[in-house]
C-alpha cells in the first residue's frame, strides 16, 4: 500500500536543529517511511511568523539543504512531475515533494513564485494563521479574501502546474480561492469542524467545495484540532476521516499528519511508524481494502497526477 502525507514540517525541523531528515528522533524520518510499500511526503517549508516575519532567502536556503540531502541519499528522492514520483516508489526511495507554508515567504513578488517553481516548489499553503500578501489567515479575519496579488499567484499556480493548498485560510479567502480554481484544490492538514469547532478546521460546506474541484483534505494529527485537547486516540482521529468519507464520500480525504509541526499525537502515535494505526482502525470499522488505499495515498496520489505535468 502507498502512504501520501500531504504535510509535515520535519524539513524546517532538522535544519534549525541541525538533525538528520534521514534519521532522528523527531516524529517523521526517511529510515522510518520506508517500512511502508511506498511513501510519497510532502516536506513543507515552514517559517514561523511569530519568531521572524518569513523571507524568500530563507526559504531558498531550506530548499537547498533538502536538495543537498537528496543529493547526498538514495533513500530519498525529491519529486518534481508526477513521472518522478512513480520512478521513484519503483525504486523503492521515499518520494518527497517541496511546498511552502504561508504565502509570506513570496515578499509580494510574482518571480518569486517562478523563483520557488524552478527551484522545484510543487504545493503553496496561500496563508499560515495571519493575513499576507495573498489573503487572510484562519485566525486573523479582515473579511478581504484573496488580494489582487492572491489572484494573480492562484491563477498562475494553475498556469504552471502547482497545488494550491488551502489549510490555514479564513472563509472568505477560501471561497475566493474555490471561485477561479479550475483544478483540484487540497487542504493538506485540515480537520473537521463537525466533529472539533477549531478557526484551522472545515466546515462541511468547505468539504463539499473541495469535493467539486477534485481535490482532497488531509486529516491532522495535532489533538488540538482532533477534539481540542491535548489527549486523543485513534479513533478520534479516524472520526474525522469518517465525517469526510460521510460529506463528501472516500475520494476526498487522505493524511496530512503535521508531523514535526506540533507536538500532541493521537495515543499510541509517536511518529510515522504508527501512521498503520489508522488504516487498522479503519479496517476494524469494516472499510475495504480498496477505501482504505484511497485515503492512505491513493486519493492524493489522483491530484498529484492531475496537477504535476
Ligand atoms: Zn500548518
Amino acid at each position: 500500500m502507498i502512504v501520501v502525507d500531504a504535510h509535515c514540517d520535519s524539513l524546517t525541523r532538522v535544519v534549525n536543529n541541525n538533525k538528520s531528515l534521514i534519521r532522528n528522533s523527531y516524529h517523521w524520518d526517511v529510515s522510518r517511511a520506508l517500512r511502508y510499500d511506498g511513501f510519497v511526503q510532502v516536506l513543507a517549508v515552514f517559517q514561523n511568523p511569530d519568531k521572524k516575519r518569513p523571507t524568500f532567502k530563507d526559504a531558498m536556503m531550506y530548499i537547498n539543504e533538502a536538495k543537498k540531502i537528496d543529493a547526498q541519499n538514495l533513500t530519498i528522492k525529491l519529486c518534481n512531475k508526477f513521472k518522478d514520483i512513480e520512478d521513484g516508489l519503483k525504486a523503492k526511495k521515499v518520494c518527497c515533494l517541496l511546498s511552502i507554508e504561508g504565502g509570506e515567504a513570496l515578499e509580494g513578488k510574482v518571480e518569486n513564485l517562478n523563483a520557488f517553481f524552478d527551484a522545484g516548489v510543487r504545493l503553496l499553503t496561500l496563508t499560515w494563521n495571519y493575513a499576507n500578501e495573498l489573503g487572510d489567515g484562519a485566525q486573523t479575519q479582515q473579511n478581504g479574501g484573496l488580494t489582487p496579488f492572491g489572484v494573480e499567484i492562484v491563477k498562475l499556480m494553475q498556469q504552471k502546474g502547482m497545488i494550491i493548498d488551502i489549510s490555514h485560510s479564513d472563509e472568505k479567502t477560501f471561497e475566493d480561492c474555490i471561485s477561479i480554481c479550475k483544478a483540484p484544490i487540497i487542504a493538506s492538514h485540515s480537520n473537521t469542524r463537525a466533529i472539533c469547532e477549531h478557526p484551522r478546521n472545515l466546515y462541511d460546506w468547505q468539504i463539499e467545495a473541495i469535493k467539486a474541484t477534485g481535490g482532497v483534505v488531509g486529516v491532522n494529527f495535532y489533538t488540538e484540532f482532533i477534539n481540542n485537547s491535548e489527549k486523543a486516540c485513534v479513533s478520534s482521529l479516524v472520526r474525522h476521516i469518517e465525517h469526510v468519507c460521510e460529506v463528501a464520500g472516500p475520494d476526498t480525504v487522505g493524511i496530512g499528519a503535521d508531523f514535526d509541526g506540533m507536538n500532541s499525537l493521537p495515543d499510541p502515535i509517536n511518529g510515522v511508524e504508527h501512521l498503520y494505526l489508522v488504516f487498522n482502525e479503519l479496517g476494524k470499522l469494516n472499510y475495504t481494502d480498496e477505501t482504505i488505499k484511497k485515503i492512505a495515498g491513493e486519493n492524493f496520489t489522483r491530484v498529484f497526477r492531475e496537477v504535476l505535468q
